[in-house]
Order: C-alpha cells, then structure tokens, then sequence
C-alpha cells in the first residue's frame, strides 16, 4: 500500500452521528499511551497528523482519516486512562461500543498493546467488545524497541495468552522508532482492499 494523500475527514463527539462513508473503514483501539497516535501517524507517513495525547483520556471524539480516497482509518478513544472521572469512562465505553456496533463499512478492527506488559483488564473487555461484534481483532504488539530481540516470542505469547487469543490471532509487533512491522500492517490492508 503507498499512501498518497491522507487528511482528518470527520471528528465524532459522543452525540455526533456516525459518517456515512461509503470507503471501509479499519479501526484502532487501545489503552491510552499505548502508541496508538504513532502508529496511526506512522502508517500515514506524517509527524503529528493523529494527535498525540497531551491531556491522555481527555479528548472523547472518533477520528475518520481518509486515505487514499479508498479507505479510512478510524482512530477511537484511548481507554483506561487512570485519572478520567468516571463520566468520561463511562463515555469512552458507549462511544466505542456504538461504533463498533453501528458502523456499516467497519471491515478490520485492531487492538494495540504495550508489548513490554500483561494486557490489562480494559484490553481484555476491549478484546471481547470486539469479537462479540463480529470481527476478529488484530493485534498490534507497540514499543518493540524497547524489549530485546531475544524476548519478543516469549512478549507475544504473553500478550496472546493475557487476552485468551485464538491460536490463529494476528499479533503483529510494531516499532514507531524503526517502523518494524509496517509492511506487514500494509500488506493486510491491501488483503482487505482487495477481498
Ligand atoms: P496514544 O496515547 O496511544 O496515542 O500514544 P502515543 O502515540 O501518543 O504514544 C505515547 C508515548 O509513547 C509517546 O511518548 C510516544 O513517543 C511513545 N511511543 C509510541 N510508540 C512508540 C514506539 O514504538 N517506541 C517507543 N520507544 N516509544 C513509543
């Protein structure tokens, strides 16, 4: 996949209806601080397109990037941010769970996590939210970096077991420094574009 040309189409608060897109859309959910807004920024070849979270859990809105004119990334809210008031969590969770649940042109969801720590109890009903909607979730193992290229098998495995993966799921490690691993997200969205 070469991305041409991307931009932030759409921003959806908590009452604002969903986009009628008419491209498929591929979804990325994590914790906040996760590297969710790098990797976004990654795979759309830009600095600080997506936004990094300078207020974490602060900022509830859904962002539609188009790219291409042939598809959209769909940037959820970061969850699980320890300081949100409990309004603003139990805001996240209905916003996500609305989208997963309504949006029409949702082909591919992606879960990120820390690939140095056990995923926590919010990726796991995060995991569940997603199957239970149909879609098998992708895993995106962020911050290879920062473990040694010896641990990263034993990092994934704990990361599949954490979440009580199928055997068959799609874990795919992913550096924002080196941009390890972003071919291989290419190579599954193009899989997408052309099923
Ligand atoms: P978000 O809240 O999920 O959008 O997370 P950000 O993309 O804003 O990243 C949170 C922090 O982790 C920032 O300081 C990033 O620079 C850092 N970060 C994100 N991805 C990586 C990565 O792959 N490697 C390293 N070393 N740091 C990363």
């Amino acid at each position: 996949m070469i991305i041409k040309n991307v931009g932030l189409e759409t921003v959806c608060g908590i009452t604002s209806k969903l986009p009628d897109n008419v491209h498929m859309e591929v979804a990325f959910s994590g914790k906040s601080n996760v590297g969710k807004s790098s990797l976004i920024n990654g795979l759309m070849n830009r600095k600080s397109l997506a936004r990094t979270s300078a207020q974490p859990g602060k900022t509830q809105t859904i962002n539609f990037y188009n790219i291409n004119d042939e598809l959209y990334f769909v940037d959820l809210p970061g969850y699980g941010y320890a300081k949100a008031n409990e309004e603003v969590k139990a805001q996240w969770g209905k916003m996500i769970e609305n989208y997963l649940k309504n949006s029409k042109m949702l082909r591919a969801v992606f879960l990120l996590i820390d690939i140095r720590h056990e995923p926590s109890q919010n990726d796991r009903i995060m995991y569940d939210w997603i199957l239970n909607q149909g879609y098998k979730p992708i895993i995106i193992a962020t911050k290879l970096d920062k473990i040694n290229r010896s641990q990263i098998q034993k990092h994934v495995k704990m990361v599949k077991e954490g979440l009580q993966a199928d055997w068959d799921t799609v874990v795919i490690p992913y550096s924002a420094q080196t941009k390890q691993g972003r071919e291989e997200v290419y190579e599954l969205l193009d899989g997408l574009l052309d099923a």
